[in-house]
């Protein structure tokens, strides 16, 4: 016989697997070495409103049976080498997941991806981490796994498609992440474990008879009319498919340019700037566990989400924490040389001793009149004029402009900086002279009442590390909302963060599924129709 049971722990038996088991034999009356009954968590969330943290779960009970497995659902990835391809340009979480799903229904995918394989790619990562060196192909947002790959791996996402989303999850388990990442509210891969998965998913998608070619950069579409009928890759080699997955990520610009340069429709899209905040670690643990010094050998680094409504020159706009990342990194993410763009990442066990955070404000359209004049490019132009004056503060390099929290509230130019994790290097200036004021002065009010939400988060033992651009994609590429396809070009598929569709891994990758199967839906369709 199998139940659930909804129980509220302490961090010890909720995270020490045998004082669980130990906790709730004992709550259930049943001996400590009973093996008829086996016991395990399938939900973790931590709570941590009152000033004792708890930790409340749901776990399965299976009394005189076996334990079904955790994982449910089944994948079947049959042999497609003979197919006509789909063409997929991108090899982030949406470009993977729609290569797999492809072949799920049974055609070849091509992912075809600018960038390099996840292992080669961390070459060049340590170039622009240690000798300032960007590579525009290869990059912390250009490479196998896309920008998903050097990053948190943060797993959550506000669809509430649980389905999907478990889905997603369960492919991710099936190609080497912890079972963890389906018990936990807010799972996370890390970057130290994401590469295998990745590569993982890579192989699976050659032993099932696709292709993924790397370092091969589409510069040109093959149009007919007003269809799509393949891609031109940058040495020349022209690609035929029965329609393109276009999932090339926010930071692909020339991307955008060639939409926009052979008048296909594009549009400029609202989205938020800002900068990256690093507190300690410890800082954080404290405001949120209400603990001392140290959370003990339990509870994970915390984390945190702010918002709030700001208001300048009688307009107001959101401020909200982003990505932010527990016991991580900050990293550069510019994709070319002379441009300053900063994110987070953080390794599986989160134990570092920073805590980082996007904070950023939303920019909508009519924030940004002296850009009207680049129409749909309008947005992706006020995102590098910031990454570029960030680039000439910081001093020409990847050294990152920063001030410290209360100083930047107080207009005062910090006289030294505090120890970061970011490893290129700060340099201290006036953020002023990066971000516009309608940025800056709606920040500088948000800091001050997030101490009311989080008391002792306004310090000058924290700092801002500039820019935070790359929220997310700055044009929208449209798409029909049923059949997902360009309103325009027939056969191709804007997909993922890139087109303005997904604002993250999960997102990307039930993103790229939904766009192979609707083009493959359409493409099944004409031929029997034939
Ligand atoms: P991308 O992942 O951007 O992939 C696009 C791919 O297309 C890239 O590999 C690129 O090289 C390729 N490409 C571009 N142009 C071309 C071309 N012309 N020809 C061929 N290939 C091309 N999200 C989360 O959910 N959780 C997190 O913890 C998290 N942390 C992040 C940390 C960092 C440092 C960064 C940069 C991002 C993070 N994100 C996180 C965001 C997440 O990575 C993206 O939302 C997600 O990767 C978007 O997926 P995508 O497939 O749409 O695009």
């Amino acid at each position: 016989m199998k139940k659930e049971i909804q129980l509220t722990l302490t961090p010890r038996e909720a995270f020490d697997e045998e004082a669980f088991q130990e906790t709730v034999r004992s709550r259930l009356g049943l001996p400590t070495s009973d093996a008829s009954t086996l016991i395990r968590q399938i939900r973790r969330s931590i709570d941590a409103r009152s000033r004792q943290v708890k930790v409340n779960v749901t776990a399965q009970v299976f009394e005189n049976e076996p334990a079904a497995p955790i994982r449910n659902l089944h994948f079947d990835y049959p042999f497609v080498g003979n197919e006509d391809p789909l063409i997929i340009i991108g090899a982030g979480p949406a470009g993977l997941f729609a290569a797999l799903r492809a072949i799920e229904l049974g055609v070849k995918p091509i992912v075809i991806e600018r960038g390099k394989d996840v292992r080669s790619r961390r070459r060049d990562l340590a170039a622009i981490n240690k000798e300032h060196i960007v590579n525009p192909e290869s990059n912390y947002c250009f490479g196998e796994g896309g920008a998903g790959t050097y990053s948190d791996g943060k797993l959550y996402t506000r669809s509430k498609k649980r389905g999907d989303i478990r889905r997603i999850l369960e492919i991710f388990v099936a190609h080497g992440a912890k079972e963890d990442i389906l018990i936990e509210a807010h799972p996370h891969i890390g970057t130290n474990k994401l590469p295998p998965v990745v590569a993982a998913l890579r192989q699976r998608i050659l032993d099932s008879g696709g292709e993924v070619l790397f370092e091969t950069k589409v510069v040109d579409f093959l149009l007919e009319g007003q269809e799509i009928k393949g891609v031109i890759c940058e040495g020349g080699e022209k690609i035929k498919g029965i329609g393109v997955v276009l999932a090339t990520g926010h930071s692909a610009r020339d991307i955008f340019q060639l939409l926009h340069r052979r008048e296909i429709q594009i549009e400029a899209k609202p989205f938020a700037v800002g900068v990256r905040i690093e507190h300690s670690q410890q800082l954080i643990d404290q405001i949120q566990y209400h603990c001392g010094a140290d959370r003990g050998p339990y509870l994970p680094a915390s984390s945190y989400s702010l918002v709030e409504q700001s208001t300048y020159q009688g307009i107001q706009r959101g401020v909200f924490s982003f990505c932010m990342c527990p016991g991580g990194f900050i990293v550069p993410s510019a994709t070319a040389p002379g441009e300053v763009v900063v994110n987070g990442m953080s390794p599986s066990r989160r134990d570092g001793r920073f805590a980082n955070s996007g904070m950023v404000v939303a920019v909508e359209l009519e924030d940004l009149p002296a850009f009207a004049s680049f129409g749909p490019l309008a947005s992706l132009r006020f995102q590098q004029e910031i990454e570029r004056k960030a680039w000439e503060m910081g001093g020409r390099s990847q050294t990152a402009p920063a001030q410290r929290m209360v100083d930047f509230v107080n207009r005062k130019v910090s006289t030294d900086l505090l120890p970061t994790s970011y490893q290129p290097g700060l340099r201290s200036v006036d953020m002023d002279t990066v971000l516009p004021p309608f940025i800056t002065e709606r920040l500088r009010m948000a800091f001050v009442s997030f101490d009311r939400k989080m008391r002792g988060y306004f310090t000058n033992d924290a700092q801002i590390i500039g820019v935070e651009s790359r929220t997310s994609s700055p044009v929208k590429i449209p798409r029909d909302r049923e059949t997902l396809e360009h309103p325009q070009i027939k056969r191709l598929y804007p997909c993922g963060e890139g087109a303005g569709y997904a604002g993250g891994i999960v997102s990307a990758a039930m993103d790229g599924e939904r766009c192979a199967e609707k083009l493959i839906a359409k493409y099944k369709s004409t031929q029997e129709k034939q």
